[in-house]
């Protein structure tokens, strides 16, 4: 069985994700720690369950989703996995955390490009990657049909949906990946989304104010 832990990390309250199985191999999502604390406190965990970090894969690279990818490939020396849409927005990261005022020295390079179809997780069939551009244009969530969740990143949360006035962004398009790629989804899928609490389908469907229609 699948396990999903959610940390919050950064000043924009930004969610992380181990995903771990039965051989305790783990996936981290979206390591956004900012300083050594949250640095230790998601080590802390991965030690605690004698887990074994078999990459870092990212729902997109937004500065507050990618602060702690340096950190983790260079404690664990694995490697960061990213949509090849996506590399426009992590090239611009450094500037984009200048702008935005926090310390980030140079955006980490990707060790490899994820596209649809493609599993990044190896060893974890179960998860699939859809496309969910908009937000960002490589944006990607991961969604388990066994474990009946969805990671959906800035795609979808409970009662909004990401914000699309950033460089790359389009709201036509994200409004279209939702509707096509998470709204035909089962209903009672979880959604963990990459800020505030998590969600399901359903309830998106029934009140997100964004995508009644
Ligand atoms: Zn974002």
């Amino acid at each position: 069985m699948l396990h999903i832990e959610c940390f919050t990390f950064n000043a924009f309250q930004e969610n992380t994700y181990v995903i771990h199985n039965n051989a305790k191999d783990c996936w981290i999502i979206d390591p956004g720690m900012y300083d050594a604390a949250e640095v230790a406190h998601l080590k802390k965990y991965i030690a605690d369950n004698q887990l074994k970090p078999k990459a870092i894969i990212n729902t997109h690279t937004h500065i507050d989703h990618i602060f702690g990818v340096a950190a983790i490939k260079e404690a664990y020396n694995i490697p960061f996995g990213i949509h090849t849409k996506d590399a426009p927005v992590l090239n611009g990261a450094a500037g984009a955390a200048m702008l935005f005022g926090f310390t980030f020295g140079k955006a980490p390079e990707p060790d490899f490009f994820i596209t649809e179809g493609s599993s990044p997780f190896a060893g974890l069939e179960d998860v699939q990657v859809l496309f969910t551009p908009g937000h960002s244009p490589g944006s990607i969530s991961f969604y388990s049909p066994n474990a009946k969740w969805l990671v959906a990143g800035d795609v979808l949360f409970n009662g909004s949906i990401g914000r699309t006035d950033l460089p790359g962004g389009d709201f036509n398009t994200l409004i279209n990946s939702i509707k096509t790629q998470l709204f035909v989804l089962p209903e009672d899928t979880v959604v963990y989304s990459g800020h505030g609490p998590n969600t399901t389908i359903r309830n998106e469907k029934l009140y997100n104010p964004f995508l009644q229609g």
